[in-house]
């Protein structure tokens, strides 16, 4: 089988599942964006009924993106259908994607419907849709674990009311390669008009296989794979874009498929997701880690000089890695700023700009080479973001071997100022205490990394923090040339974070793919 796959990008729904990773609408925007220059196919833009936020967001993007496609997700119900057909409407190329589990076991436990009524369901949910839009695709939730009989018979019906994509997810996790591909096959052979739609697969990676379970599907002649940057998404995450898409590239020969994606932009796709939802990449992850191109061992680098095939099968190039970068300093301008924000896919307003402008002159006083990643930090920071509630305006902090580690610590809350000092058992703690009490917070936290943004010894500190309020957890980040002040500020990103998961309630309990 040969022939062109499409890459069906998940990160704005399933991936802002992970736990943690809720994006704001200008984040959600931003990364459509780069998902468009990327090349993905299509882009699902979130779970329209789930909550007020997605719906907005959705909405935006819908009206944003030129080239992609836009899908909303929604159970096979009429409001969940209208609700995302009122959120992709404008899209140029509107999807709606809607879906109910087919597992005997979901059935009995979760649904209590027997298998008549989950096919009429799933017949009716496609034909409102279809009077809608002709782009429809109909997923079966917990389809690796379904009746392979059963799937057919409710493809087949799906197909029959309108259905160009039918989707088999394998939704916990549970498929190992060589079944899953027969799966696949039998699908593709058993489904009546199996022709008139393409079959997609959508992974997820409980036991590390998404990746391999969606290569062997496309093998098997899956057409389209649904996946995620960075892997990120519920539980252990969805099928990784970039694995996918470089196990294509690379292996051309044992998987005979094509892909319309720009190999160049994964880089920034990657530090994109990252930056803006907290969730760090491990260093050893494939593509798109610190490390996987990174060759210690001597006799591979000598090897490498020599001639990089030797031990490289990929060029660092080819995903984007260490392309053209540029370094800029004190002495660039505005002009050059603007330039390179906008190689790094930035447009952005005169008044945007100068913001940006202004940190960076900031940041060039205190840092001498400015990188990407210190512009990226400016930009999530100060554009980005959801306008904060909560915003520093000061911050002295007093510590070392002889004095009890104390903070002074001056917040702005909403219009009002406040102030007030605490000690703690170092700096941060400290810090920490003193805008805990400012704010009366009730979060806890859960887990503090730093990190550096870039390599030298005058390098931004990276702090993640994760708070955890009630059941909702967010991911705060801030970098500084000062790792305090960035623990500061990744704190009261965290904090503003809980107050935007506050204001925009997820419905609880919400099954999905
Ligand atoms: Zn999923």
């Amino acid at each position: 089988m040969s022939g062109r796959i499409y890459i069906f990008d998940t990160t704005l729904r399933d991936g802002e599942q992970s736990p943690g990773a809720s994006m704001n609408t200008n984040e959600k925007l931003r990364l459509a964006t780069q998902l468009e220059r990327l090349g993905v196919d299509i882009i699902e833009a979130g779970f329209p009924a789930a909550s007020q936020g997605d719906f907005d967001a959705v909405s935006r993007i819908a009206g944003r993106l030129e080239r992609t496609r836009v899908a909303g997700l929604c159970r096979a119900g009429k409001n969940d259908i209208d609700k995302a057909w009122g959120a992709i409407q404008h899209a140029r190329f509107p999807r709606i994607h809607t879906f109910i589990a087919t597992s005997d076991i979901h059935l009995e436990y979760k649904l209590r419907m027997n298998r008549e009524e989950v096919v009429q369901a799933a017949v009716d949910a496609v034909k409102y849709a279809k009077s809608f839009t002709d782009d429809v695709e109909f997923s079966a939730e917990d389809g690796s674990r379904s009746d392979r009989d059963f799937l057919c018979r409710i493809f087949g019906a799906a197909i029959e009311a309108g259905a160009t994509t039918v989707n088999l997810p394998d939704t916990v996790g549970y498929a190992i390669p060589e079944e899953f591909a027969d799966m696949v096959r039998y699908v593709m052979s058993n489904t009546p008009n199996m022709h008139k739609a393409v079959l997609s697969v959508h992974c997820h990676n409980d036991l590390g296989l998404a990746t391999a379970n969606t290569l062997a599907a496309i093998n098997a002649g899956a057409r389209q794979a649904e996946v995620t940057i960075n892997g990120i998404g519920e539980r252990a995450g969805n099928t990784s874009l970039e694995e996918v898409v470089m196990a294509v590239h690379t292996r051309p020969n044992s998987i005979s498929a094509t892909t319309n994606i720009n190999t160049r932009q994964i880089y920034s796709a990657s530090r994109l997701v990252s930056m803006i939802t907290g969730i760090i990449v491990q260093p050893n992850k494939a593509i798109v880690g610190a490390n996987a191109f990174a060759h210690e061992a001597g006799i591979h680098q000598d090897g490498v000089l020599k001639n990089p095939m030797t031990y490289e099968i990929m060029k660092p190039e080819d995903v984007g890695v260490n392309t053209n970068k540029l370094v800029l300093g004190k002495h660039s301008g505005r002009h050059a700023l603007k330039d390179r924000l906008r190689e790094l896919g930035y447009e952005l307003s005169e008044d945007e700009l100068q913001q940006v402008f202004m940190k960076f002159k900031e940041l060039a006083d205190k840092k001498k080479h400015v990188m990407d990643e210190d512009l990226e930090a400016l930009v999530t920071e100060g554009i980005l973001r959801t306008p904060d509630l909560i915003r520093l305006e000061y911050l002295h902090v007093a510590a070392g071997t002889s004095v009890m580690p104390m903070a002074s610590v001056s917040l702005r809350i909403g219009e009002e100022s406040v102030r007030g000092a605490d000690w703690g058992n170092g700096p941060i703690d400290s810090t920490f205490n003193t805008i805990a009490r400012l704010t009366g917070t009730e979060s806890r936290l859960l887990r503090f990394t730093v990190s550096a943004l870039t390599d030298g010894a005058d390098a931004q500190g990276e702090v993640v923090v994760r708070l955890k309020e009630g059941d909702r957890i967010a991911l705060g980040k801030g970098a500084d040339p000062d790792i305090i002040t960035a623990s500061a500020k990744a704190y009261i990103n965290g904090l503003n974070r809980l107050k935007y998961l506050r204001d925009n309630p997820v419905e609880k309990g919400r099954d999905t793919i």
